[in-house]
């Protein structure tokens, strides 16, 4: 389902232009128009699901398949050295536009950039007993 005031729907629908490297019935993909290196693509479902915890599972895993396979081709077009592959997942991690999607950047040896653990705050300081209770509360939560 399209929404009309979202930029990726509008991009799926044909409205706004885009750099598009990839589309099947499920999912798409293009370069991001304001990268952060040679490469920087977007993997989108079609469908417009805001956030992970509201895209089913079905459609999460094609969209992961998808970006899966374009990671390797992003990173032999660019000859990068590596990648950060990344959801900024919700409002409160940065994200931006309210249509799921997945980021490859390209990463090359020496690109004075940051690993993954730089996106967070400050690191809490958890106790042994802390880290259980949360290992147990994430494994009661599955579905
Ligand atoms: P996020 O902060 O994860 O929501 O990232 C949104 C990304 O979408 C940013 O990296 C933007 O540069 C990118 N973006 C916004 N508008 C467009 C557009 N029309 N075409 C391609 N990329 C876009
Ligand atoms: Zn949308």
């Amino acid at each position: 389902m399209s929404q009309d005031d979202c930029i990726f729907c509008q991009i799926v629908d044909g409205d706004i232009p885009s750099r598009k490297v990839f589309e099947d019935d499920t999912a798409m993909a293009f370069l991001d128009a304001n990268p952060l290196a040679p490469g920087h693509t977007l993997v989108i479902p079609k469908e417009h699901h805001e956030t992970l915890e509201e895209t089913p599972e079905d459609v999460a895993a094609h969209v992961f398949g998808a970006l899966h396979r374009l990671n390797t081709a992003v990173e032999h077009a660019v000859d990068a050295d590596g990648t950060n592959v990344a959801f900024n997942n919700g409002e409160a991690a940065g994200q931006e536009v309210p249509h799921v999607h997945g980021h490859i950047i390209p990463r090359f040896e020496g690109d004075g950039g940051n690993p993954i653990h730089a996106v967070a705050g400050k690191r809490p300081d958890l106790s042994e007993a802390e880290l259980d209770e949360i290992a147990e509360d994430i494994h009661t939560q599955r579905d």
